[in-house]
């Protein structure tokens, strides 16, 4: 007699081998996330029986991959999204692939002694459930994925629904990957259609003890209250301050170079300036004349504030266009030089106080620098996510530093020099603003495990 269940796995997984397009199961993807839950447990048996260098072959694979495909995943995540700039999101995908870290960031400490030899090692969770945002879709996947294989675990996404296609891509090119290298399929796992229940079953599946989040501050409130561990990769609104000590004109430079990065989509990108009184009018000089910043009227604002921001909030349409394009939205004209639409006004105006992630700059006047900090720190909303300042004046830079306590500080440089571009350390596009663990990497996606041996192989 036929057994139906049998034959029913069967021709899941043939349909799982056959190659795949959009919307199409295998090499990851499901359609329910109980089946892509537990294939990802199966992988992640072998994987972690396979060697540390093994692990590590199969990142090298994904890397290769990464840059190899880095002009496909941005032409696609612009298409698919709408939002964002092809040439950036090429260079975003050439920094995860070169340094997000790999098996180099699991360590080992030890103390050996009299006593014996005790190790503390950085093991696997096992299946890491990760969902992930619209505005670095495979970014975030690719980079979630080398940092938690080298840790040895295997992943289940959730990603964003406006992104599937591009998120998706992603997880076949990393089965790929893996397979290639002699590592297992479906090391990283991902539906053909997620949905929040999808992400809710996750969140309470009995065998996903760890749940990373990336995104606004909904989905990281939700992970928190699944139960489970949970890294909550949240929100920003990262303001830049200018003191009297910095240099304007590279200052000005700076901001607006990180602003305008891929569109303002980054959580780390300048959203707001808070400057000196003395310095503004150089500063916005610098902006129009040599940085393509368009200033904009009252009127103007006005019908930016309206088009951008509805009653029921951020107009999505708006999010990740270029200056030239949301300016076009409100009838002005201008020339592709345009890159960033600046204007003056009070911390509490909703283009300067809200996340908009889009090239407009709101620039805030402070009478003092303590007033700067105080404007700088309501402006971040205490997400302790990412600010940045413009000063040579090191009594001011820790001062704020002190009072802002983001997980990313950047001092005389673009926003976009915390993530390893332009600046030293590594990359990651999850940055554990809410729950403390910073710019997350392979270390991160680890437990620790104590490994002790009494009175014995101390050979000092
Ligand atoms: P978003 O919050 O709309 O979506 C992020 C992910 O969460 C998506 O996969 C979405 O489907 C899911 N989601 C949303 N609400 C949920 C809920 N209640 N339960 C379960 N899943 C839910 O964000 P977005 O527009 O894709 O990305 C932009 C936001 O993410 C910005 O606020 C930005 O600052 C933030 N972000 C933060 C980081 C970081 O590293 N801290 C990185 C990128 C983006």
């Amino acid at each position: 007699m036929l057994n139906e269940k049998l034959v029913q796995d069967i021709v899941k997984e043939v349909v799982a081998k056959l190659n795949l397009g959009e919307g199409e199961t295998g090499m990851g993807i499901f359609t329910d996330m109980n089946d892509a839950i537990a294939a990802a447990k199966k992988a992640q048996a072998v994987l972690q029986k396979m060697s540390m260098d093994q692990r590590e072959k199969i990142i090298t694979n994904i890397r290769r991959k990464t840059m190899e495909n880095a002009e496909t995943f941005a032409r696609m995540g612009v298409e698919e999204t709408g939002m964002g700039n092809v040439g950036h999101k090429i260079l975003k995908h050439r920094l995860v692939a070169e340094k997000t870290p790999g098996t180099e960031d699991i360590k080992t400490t030890a103390w050996s002694g009299d006593r014996g030899l005790t190790l503390v090692e950085m093991g696997p969770f096992g299946v890491i459930g990760a969902i992930t945002p619209c505005t670095n879709p495979s970014e975030t996947v690719i980079c979630n994925s080398i940092g938690m294989i080298a840790g040895g675990n295997a992943v289940v996404f959730n990603p964003h629904p406006a992104a599937i296609k591009t998120s998706n891509f992603a997880v076949r090119m990393i089965n790929e990957a893996s397979l290639e290298a002699g590592g297992p399929e479906n090391v990283v796992c991902s539906l053909v259609k997620p949905t929040l229940q999808s992400s809710e079953i996750m969140m309470k599946h009995k065998d996903i003890p760890l749940i990373a989040a990336t995104g606004g501050p909904g989905v990281v409130t939700a992970v928190l209250s699944s139960g489970k561990r949970g890294i909550g990769a949240g929100a920003g609104n990262p303001p830049v301050v200018v003191d009297e000590s910095a240099d304007i004109r590279k200052a000005a430079e700076d901001i607006i170079n990180g602003c305008t990065f891929d569109n303002n989509l980054p959580c780390i990108a300048e959203k707001e300036v808070v400057a000196l009184n003395s310095v503004t009018d150089e500063l916005i000089h610098y902006m129009v004349s040599e940085q393509g910043c368009y200033m904009a009227s009252k009127e103007e604002q006005a019908k930016l504030q309206a088009t951008v921001l509805t009653p029921k909030g951020l107009n999505r349409k708006c999010v990740g266009k270029s200056a030239k394009v949301l300016l076009s939205m409100i009838g002005v004209e201008v020339p592709d030089s345009i890159r960033c639409i600046i204007f003056e006004g009070e911390k509490e105006h909703p283009l300067i106080s809200e996340e908009l992630m889009m090239p407009i700059l709101g620039i805030v006047r402070a009478t003092d620098f303590d007033d700067a900090v105080e404007k700088a720190v309501w402006l971040e909303h205490g997400n302790r996510h990412s600010a940045h300042i413009h000063s040579k004046n090191v009594d001011n830079i820790t001062k704020y530093a002190k009072a802002i306590d983001t997980a990313i500080l950047v001092k005389n440089g673009p926003s976009y020099s915390a993530i390893g571009f332009g600046g030293e350390g590594y990359c990651t596009f999850t940055i554990a603003s809410r729950t403390g663990e910073g710019l997350t990497s392979a270390a991160t996606f680890t437990k620790r495990r104590r490994c002790v041996m009494c009175d014995s192989l101390c050979i000092r």
